[in-house]
């Protein structure tokens, strides 16, 4: 697959955006006014959960620039949220937002990836 390049427009035909208008199937976890969030089809850990803003865009990058503060704290807060109703917080986990080619990113609709279950190793790999 292509990395994404976080400096072109947002492409709406992109597959997370497709799972966001309900024309692609996903396995649902959470869903409110700001955020949405699923299963990951592959995932890296016992817990592996993608929760994008409900808004059109690309990155982190996009997101920090373009995003009002409510849609920011909507965002945040409901990461914060399913990694609690799902008991991660003790045990620990990893929220990742990968941005743009030397990340690995992939799908060009931002997303943070929740990941947890096990122990994690290392942040990033040697
Ligand atoms: P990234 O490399 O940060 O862009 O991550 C993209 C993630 O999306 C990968 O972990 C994929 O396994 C996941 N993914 C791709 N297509 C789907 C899909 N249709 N449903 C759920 N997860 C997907």
């Amino acid at each position: 697959m292509t990395p994404v390049d976080p400096t072109q427009p947002y492409d709406d035909q992109n597959i997370f955006a497709k799972i966001l208008r309900g024309e692609l199937p996903c396995t649902k976890v959470y869903e409110d006014d700001w955020a949405f969030a699923f299963l990951d089809i592959n995932p890296q850990a016992p817990e592996h959960i993608l929760v994008l803003p409900r808004g059109a865009y690309v990155s982190w990058d996009d997101f920090s620039m373009r995003a009002s503060a409510e849609e920011i704290a909507g965002f945040v807060r409901a990461i914060g949220t399913i990694a609690r109703d799902k008991g991660l917080v003790e045990p620990g986990y990893r929220a990742i937002a990968n941005i743009g080619p030397d990340s690995g990113q992939i799908v060009p609709h931002l997303h943070v990836h929740i990941c947890g279950g096990r122990p994690l190793g290392r942040m990033i790999p040697e």
